[in-house]
């Protein structure tokens, strides 16, 4: 099957996330195809740090392909706990990590705001997922939170690993330090999330879907956190990002892809927001940051629609299809679709939640959706 092929099923190949070893993407905030393009840049200030965060990340993605992350830890100690347990390293500008602890869990704020942007960055991820829907830490489990600042020099990107997360200051050029906003933070952990539930594979629609959970629960950590209703938020990934001289407001919009940056360096924000402009294209894991727009839009369409706090009941939908075992580890947009919708009828029965989700994909151009009864 082609997994580039918008029209193609999973259906048949149902694979339930197990419990156990799961190979993880080495996932970045900024996609290759938006460093690729920086790299060729007349002036060498932009362009020399965009080539090193590239070849960085390439060597990273080719070691990642034969590393195996263990899914799911050995057994713990205690049970988990109500309360994160954040490390805060600094890398110091090396490669090394996890680099020198700085702040540990119930330490006060040092002078480094780095540090303390990762420390309430996590805590505040933590807060989502716990408050909202009951889930201690990225495992379920209490898994301890390990962030590492001061990544490299200059380097223009932030990644969860697999084990932890890793920030980089920026080359100040374009792109600031990767802990200004809190929803890069929270998209990063999110892949953590992502990677102990329904492990979505990180290639093609699966790997757009992948992207998607990351940029959904970003953004609603950051809603969260400042109390915003879905009418008040922003719905941008990476907002405060990027440095005065760039045209651009962010990275991403969830409200509006495709219309996130237009800079004459960085080029202009490839995302579409439905169907009829998906991209086909073998770069960036068949576009797992491009076509993301289009899971991204639907839900911001969704919760837009549902109004008041999004990450209660477009959020919960999302949630519960995430986490609850029946999305398959290549399932396509399709597939997700038709299990949101019979997850708002599982929780919230026949009522304007599922018509709303419904609506939503009907929108961005998925309208195989059957109606929620059997719909698997
Ligand atoms: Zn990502």
């Amino acid at each position: 099957m082609d997994p580039m092929d918008a029209n193609a099923s999973a259906r048949g190949h149902r694979r339930t996330a197990a419990p156990g070893p799961h190979r993880t993407a080495f996932c970045t905030i900024v996609p290759p195809h938006v460093l690729d393009k920086l790299s060729h840049a007349e002036d060498a200030s932009l362009a020399d740090p965009a080539r090193r965060t590239l070849e960085h990340d390439a060597l990273q993605r080719t070691r990642r392909r034969i590393t195996t992350v263990r899914g799911i830890p050995a057994a713990r100690a205690a049970a988990p706990s109500d309360k994160p347990r954040r490390t805060i390293y600094d890398a110091q500008h090396k490669t090394t990590l996890p680099g020198s602890k700085v702040r540990g869990e119930g330490d006060q704020a040092g002078a480094d705001a780095s540090v303390n942007r990762a420390y309430d960055g996590l805590g505040a991820t933590f807060e989502l997922f716990l408050k909202a829907y009951g889930r201690r830490s990225v495992d379920d489990s209490g898994l301890p939170l390990n962030a590492s600042v001061h990544y490299s020099e200059d380097y223009n990107n932030a990644f969860w690993d697999g084990e932890q997360m890793v920030f980089g200051d920026g080359d100040g050029e374009v792109f600031l330090d990767f802990t200004i906003p809190i929803d890069v933070m929270a998209h990063e952990l999110t892949h953590g999330v992502t990677q102990y539930t329904a492990n979505l594979e990180y290639f093609g629609q699966s790997g757009a879907l992948n992207e998607s959970m990351s940029d959904v629960f970003g953004s609603l950590v950051k809603q969260h956190a400042l109390g915003q209703s879905a009418e008040e938020a922003d719905w941008l990934i990476g907002a405060g990002l990027l440095t005065e001289r760039v045209t651009g407001v962010a990275l991403r919009s969830l409200k509006a892809p495709g219309t996130a940056y237009d800079d004459d360096v960085l080029g202009k924000d490839p995302q579409p927001g439905t169907m009829d402009d998906y991209v086909r294209t073998s770069r960036d894991n068949g576009g797992v940051h491009i076509n993301s727009g289009i899971p991204n839009h639907a839900f911001y369409l969704a919760a837009t629609a549902l109004g008041g706090h999004a990450w209660e009941r477009a959020g919960q939908i999302w949630y519960d299809v995430l986490t609850g075992g029946d999305l398959a580890s290549d399932a396509e947009f399709a597939d997700f679709a038709q299990l949101t919708v019979a997850a708002a009828h599982a929780r919230y029965g026949e009522g304007e939640e599922q018509a709303a989700v419904r609506e939503a994909w009907t929108q961005v151009g998925i309208t195989d959706l059957r109606a929620h009864a059997g719909a698997r």
